[in-house]
């Protein structure tokens, strides 16, 4: 993936705002650039436009949206920073972070009202970690509904997405413009694309094995559960620029993948009371420290695996999502009217799983204290019938990359601008902190979202300022 001199190339065609990747960070962006007077192009490697987008639960964190204004949410940016920043343990950039709440409301109004992209608000359950209902998403609950309502507008917005469009090579001259791109055709042809600005929404490096081994050894090997193509690309080419980049070990994992299905299991049910056990019957865990941190901690356990453990109320919690259906008509969950029965199924002793259930049937009380911290006094205990699902850990994707400033422009290791290169999505880096237990649910879509809007105003506020045109932010 080089960054080849741009001196004497001469290029095929020209296009004002050349954006790789077409997930929702790169749908966004082009939205945004259209929506600003100019005529982007989006290059996608694949046929059909998907990412980790597609395969994603299409929760999108926003606040003051108008959607929450309805419903009587009295949501602020301040609380959504102050969320994030505890996750990360104040690791994360403030000033990122901030950008990234501020955009997010106008963005989800923008995206419904203004490009008739569906969304609701997620009910009836808190993420770990938000202080308030701000998850916006497809009715279904799945991301391949997000993609299909992008690329709806984008199509509406006469956006050209050109597909089976790998980018191999940036060209950019001495000062680090970049010229121009090549990219490799499913046959093997090239073309060369000149550019006046280019936008990185190609994501990180979860599927690239060697880059995990180097950057995130403890996931190396485990399951990786985003999109293949996303390979490092940004990251690669903003190395051989001079780009900052930051926080390479942090990661979206996830605790609650169905084995061997391969199904994601919705975390709504340890939010809300449910538990999970190792194969020995017993907790291993606070599962409310969140989901990503839960990777690790599975996959720590015999066999790298746990059982998800829940009961009818919960059942009808997540039985509209996608994902969970899937998961019940693959024979994912099983069902025991009583504890012997279920300690049958599972495998554990059941007597073991007596003492479980007494002992969180007393955290519950409140007559005992959870050692790992958990509060269980909040949700009722689980009432039989019961429901368990195996699962384990999985590397959702990276959340390191580009460091980026408040407009999306990529930064080089002095902090100073680019001059035409922006990032966003997992391309930049993202606002988890450096390890995994920073990541809070969503900080993937806010900032492919947030901040895809935010590039594709730049990238096209850049094009129009070097043509004299002077635009208007906000
Ligand atoms: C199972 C799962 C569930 C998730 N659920 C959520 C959720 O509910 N909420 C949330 O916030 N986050 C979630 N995430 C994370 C979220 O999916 C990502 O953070 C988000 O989709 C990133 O968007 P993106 O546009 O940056 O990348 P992507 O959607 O991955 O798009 C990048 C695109 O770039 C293309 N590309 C890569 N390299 C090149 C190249 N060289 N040339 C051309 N094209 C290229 C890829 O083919 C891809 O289509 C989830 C992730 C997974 C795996």
């Amino acid at each position: 993936m080089p960054v080849l001199p741009a001196d004497g190339q001469v290029y095929d065609i020209a296009i004002p705002v050349l954006i790789i990747g077409a997930g929702a960070s790169g749908l966004v962006a082009a939205l945004a650039a259209k929506d600003a007077g100019i005529d982007p192009v989006v290059l996608e490697r694949d046929l059909v436009p998907r990412g980790s987008t597609a395969l994603s639960s299409g929760m999108i964190p926003a606040c003051k949206t108008r959607i929450q204004q309805e419903k009587g949410i009295a949501d602020s940016i301040e609380t959504m920073v102050d969320d994030i920043m505890r996750k990360s343990c104040g690791q994360a950039d403030s000033k990122i972070v901030e950008a990234m709440c501020r955009a997010s409301g106008p963005a989800i109004d923008w995206l419904t009202q203004t490009h008739g992209v569906e969304l609701t608000l997620v009910e009836g359950f808190l993420y770990p970690g938000h202080s308030q209902l701000r998850m916006h998403a497809p009715i279904s609950r799945a991301g391949v509904d997000l993609m299909r309502g992008l690329s709806a507008a984008a199509e509406n917005a006469s956006i050209d997405i050109m597909t089976g469009a790998h980018v191999i090579d940036l060209f950019a001259d001495g000062a680090g413009h970049i010229k121009g791109v090549r990219i490799e055709r499913p046959d093997g042809a090239t073309e060369l694309i000149g550019c006046k600005a280019l936008v990185l929404a190609c994501n990180g490096f979860g599927g690239n094995a060697d880059m995990v081994r180097q950057y995130i050894p403890e996931m190396e090997g485990a399951l990786y559960f985003g999109h293949p193509g996303n390979q490092g690309d940004a990251i690669l080419w903003g190395q051989a620029l001079g780009a900052g980049v930051q926080h390479l070990g942090s990661y979206q994992g996830h605790g609650s993948v169905s084995h061997p299905h391969g199904i994601l299991i919705s975390w709504a049910l340890m939010m809300e009371g449910g538990f999970q056990l190792n194969s020995e019957g017993q907790r291993f865990s606070n599962e409310h420290d969140g989901y990503s941190e839960q990777a690790q901690r599975v996959l720590k356990q015999s066999g790298d695996v746990a059982w998800n453990i829940f009961d009818d109320r919960l059942r009808e919690l997540v039985a509209g999502f996608k994902d969970y259906e899937q998961a019940e008509a693959h024979g994912a969950v099983v069902k025991a009217q009583c504890i012997a029965k279920l300690a049958q199924l599972i495998g554990v002793s059941e007597e073991r799983l007596a003492d479980t259930f007494d002992e969180i049937a007393q955290f519950a009380s409140g007559r005992r204290q959870d050692k790992f911290g958990r509060d269980f006094t909040s949700n009722p205990t689980l009432q039989a019938p019961y429901y368990a699902v195996k699962v384990t850990g999985s590397l959702f994707h990276t959340q390191g990359g580009l460091v980026i400033n408040s407009d999306a422009c990529v930064l080089d290791a002095d902090g100073d601008a680019l001059p035409n290169l922006f990032a966003s999505g997992g391309a930049a880096c993202g606002v988890s902190g450096p390890q995994d237990w920073g990541y809070l649910s969503g900080n993937g879509l806010l900032s492919a979202v947030s901040f895809g809007r935010i590039a594709g105003k730049s990238a096209a506020g850049l094009v129009l300022s070097s043509m004299g045109v002077v635009t208007v932010t906000g």
